[in-house]
């Protein structure tokens, strides 16, 4: 009994594991935006692989998404600057995260996020 008692113990922390390493991985998907006539559009990878560690966000000094290679997942969930002018992103977690930026053209919050591929 106290054998499988262990083994019990073990079956939950690793499902615990698969499921924590599950939310890391990333998706893919494509953004656009629904304001009439501004005809913004882009592909967006969010985060990373379970052996590749990245976060995407977004640089509004640039106005455009940015994606940062990672050391370790647990750096994921830190303030991250944008490599270019060190500016803070806005960190893009998942999908409906998009809705809080401005689109990149028209300046409206207006963006649709639409996902196109889970990744593993
Ligand atoms: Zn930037
Ligand atoms: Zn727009």
């Amino acid at each position: 009994m106290k054998a499988w008692g262990k083994s019990m113990v073990l079956v939950i922390f690793c499902g615990i594991f698969l499921l924590a390493e599950g939310a890391l991985a990333g998706e893919f998907g494509e953004v656009t935006c629904t304001t009439p006539d501004c005809g913004y559009k882009t592909s967006l990878d969010i985060g990373g692989r379970r052996k590749l560690p990245a976060v995407t966000g977004y640089c509004a000094k640039e106005k455009k998404f940015v994606r940062l290679k990672l050391k370790s997942h647990d750096d994921y969930r830190k303030p991250h600057y944008c490599p270019n002018d060190k500016e803070p992103l806005k960190p893009i977690y998942r999908g409906a995260d998009i809705s809080k930026i401005p689109c990149p053209k028209c300046g409206n919050l207006t963006l649709k996020y639409q996902l196109m591929l889970r990744k593993d």
